[in-house]
């Protein structure tokens, strides 16, 4: 598929912020894929549906109308019409997304919206799965990942900028457990694709490693 970059990787290695980034500077569009598994653990916890109910989670994936447009300032998730992007970041969600987003059919839904979204081309799709089996045919592919201890350390910045404070070791746990259950599950787990860029940014910075993906994708 030309025209269509493709960035996975595990939780915190600042794939969001690179991602944005890159399809800024190139001018594609930039979907969030972690964000509408996001809007989905919310819808659940708001029904309160156990999250690992997958008959009825995956109920409401059929039902619910998720739209995400990355273009702006603050990127924004539509659910059922309501601009859901920063209730998406608490972290009750964060604790429960990887139960949602390891039931099939709910996987099934997603990935046929995220397919849609990137027929037209021109876009920079962020993920877990995106290089594996979303959009497997994508020009370009990257796998962005940190060691655990500097993704947690991202997180902690991240939160703290947000005004809230996190134990270290808390953060760390969490991101392990996050990484356990997203690259065991059956369907589409995380891994590199074979045909990936693998990019570690523990010692990079953001710019750093945003121009390298821009570099590979104008193919200089
Ligand atoms: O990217 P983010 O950390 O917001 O993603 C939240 C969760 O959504 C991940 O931990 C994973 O369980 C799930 N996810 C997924 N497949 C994707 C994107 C996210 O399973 N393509």
């Amino acid at each position: 598929m030309k025209d269509v970059v493709a960035i996975d990787g595990p939780a915190g290695a600042g794939k969001s912020t690179v991602a944005r980034l890159v399809a800024r500077e190139i001018g594609y569009r930039y979907v969030d894929t972690g964000a509408m598994y996001r809007a989905l653990t919310l819808l659940a916890l708001r029904k309160g549906i156990p999250c690992d109910a997958e008959d009825l989670v995956a109920e409401l994936a059929a039902r619910a109308r998720i739209i995400m447009n990355g273009d702006g300032p603050v990127p924004s998730v539509i659910l059922d019409g309501e601009d859901v992007g920063t209730a998406i970041r608490q972290p009750e969600v964060s604790r429960h997304v990887s139960l949602v987003a390891r039931i099939p059919a709910v996987r099934e839904r997603l990935t046929e919206l995220q397919r849609r979204m990137a027929a037209a081309g021109r876009v920079v799709m962020e993920g877990r799965d995106i290089g594996t089996v979303v959009l497997p045919h994508a020009e370009h592919k990257f796998f962005i990942t940190a060691s655990a201890e500097e993704r947690a350390r991202r997180r902690q910045r991240e939160l703290a900028a947000a005004g809230r404070q996190c134990d270290l070791d808390v953060l760390a746990r969490e991101i392990a457990r996050r990484d356990f259950i997203d690259s065991t599950r059956e369907v589409a787990p995380l891994r590199p694709a074979p045909d990936a860029l693998v990019i570690d940014t523990t010692e990079r910075t953001i710019d750093q490693v945003v121009e390298m993906i821009v570099r590979e994708v104008r193919g200089k």
